[in-house]
């Protein structure tokens, strides 16, 4: 399928380097593709970035059937502009899809687009220590009917934003709230899937966590409350006794693309890295040991977060004595370094 393209006659100046900040701003065009029945995904597009009109019936609004990805742009050091395993997204994407009941899309169709669209728009790549263009694609029931039903027409959009460092003043641990109220998924639900309707069901709990001073929330399994899953946009890592462990993907876990790049890496450092269910009583257990040495979370957009502190009910746990752990730094240098093209990527994770 061809893309047509009809470019900006009114081009947006761009933000300064210091006020990026994250998602607050988007570039000149953005990718939309519709569906229905009879046409299949059709009409792809690459249009100046503006509204849409819908009706107030649009089944998004009232039944939240709709998903979305994450991923990130960088500027090379060559000049050239790499993707971050845009591939693992679509995948992701087309899983959520599968979940939610919205057709499958054409994987390397999906990454030419976002290809296509990343070109036209390189000029708002940040170049700075940390920035990248963050690749928002997500995809959403469009009928104008109300009754709970998957919708028959849908569409697909990405956008782009350029995005500052999530870490202005370097890497920096986090402290994070062990949830034992709230849940976010069951087993059986839709944890697994990037949608909507699973960051609907985790505000409340981040906003109480927020209030206490805790920048994210770790979340327990949704049936005993005992079993680690994973922390508000990220994956977790323990570093227990030497040997680094994280919850295995259970089904009601959004299995990272970044927590897939640390295992590889690990592993291809000579490292031990077991995918297994973990308590948070054994978590406590080994932190009252001296065996609680590292703690961070992975996600997309701080790619690795070192954990300072855990608090659960009360307790703190102060980690690492609040320090950036080894495993950590290295971790974060490596793909980081891959991500811009300053390393070399023996993994093939980036897409030039
Ligand atoms: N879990 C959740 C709930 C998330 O939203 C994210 C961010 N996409 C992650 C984990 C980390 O995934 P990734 O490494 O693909 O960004």
């Amino acid at each position: 399928m061809e893309i047509k393209i009809v470019k900006t006659t009114t081009p947006k100046e761009k933000p300064a380097a210091n006020a990026l900040g994250f998602g607050k701003y988007f570039t000149d065009h953005m990718f939309v593709m519709d569906y229905s029945v009879e046409k299949g995904w059709h009409d792809a597009r690459i249009i100046p970035y503006g509204p849409f009109e819908f009706e107030p019936s649009c089944m998004v609004f009232h039944y939240g059937q709709s998903i979305f990805e994450g991923l990130k742009a960088y500027k090379g050091a060559d000049g050239g502009v790499l993707l971050y395993r845009p591939y693992e997204n679509m995948k992701r994407m087309n899983r959520s899809n599968d979940r939610l009941c919205i057709p499958q899309i054409d994987e390397d169709f999906a990454v030419d687009a976002i290809r296509q669209l990343v070109l036209l728009d390189k000029d708002w790549i940040p170049e700075g220590e940390g920035t990248s263009l963050y690749i928002r694609p997500f995809v959403f029931g469009t009928d104008n009917a109300l009754g709970v039903h998957p919708s028959h027409t849908y569409k697909f959009i990405v956008i782009l934003s350029p995005v500052g460092s999530y870490y202005a003043g370097g890497l920096s641990p986090v402290k994070i709230w062990v949830e034992s109220e709230y849940v976010r998924a069951v087993r059986g639900g839709i944890g697994a899937a990037k949608t909507a309707g699973n960051y609907a069901a985790s505000l409340k709990a981040q906003e109480v966590a927020e209030k206490k001073g805790y920048s994210q929330v770790l979340w327990l399994d949704g049936v005993e409350q005992k079993y680690v899953e994973e922390v508000g946009a990220m994956n977790i890592f323990f570093k227990i006794g030497g040997e680094v462990v994280t919850p295995v993907l259970n089904g009601s876990i959004l299995g990272g693309i970044t927590r897939d790049s640390v295992i590889e890496v690990l592993r291809g450092s000579g490292y031990k890295v077991t995918e297994r269910k973990i308590s948070i009583d054994e978590v406590h257990e080994a932190y009252k040991n001296g065996k609680l040495e590292e703690v961070f979370g992975t996600g997309t957009a701080a790619v690795i977060s070192p954990v300072g502190e855990l608090c659960y009910k009360g307790e703190k746990m102060v980690i690492n004595n609040n320090e950036i752990g080894e495993v950590s730094q290295m971790l974060y240098d490596t793909i980081t370094g891959m991500q811009k093209g300053a390393i070399e990527d023996k993994y093939n994770f980036t897409y030039k």
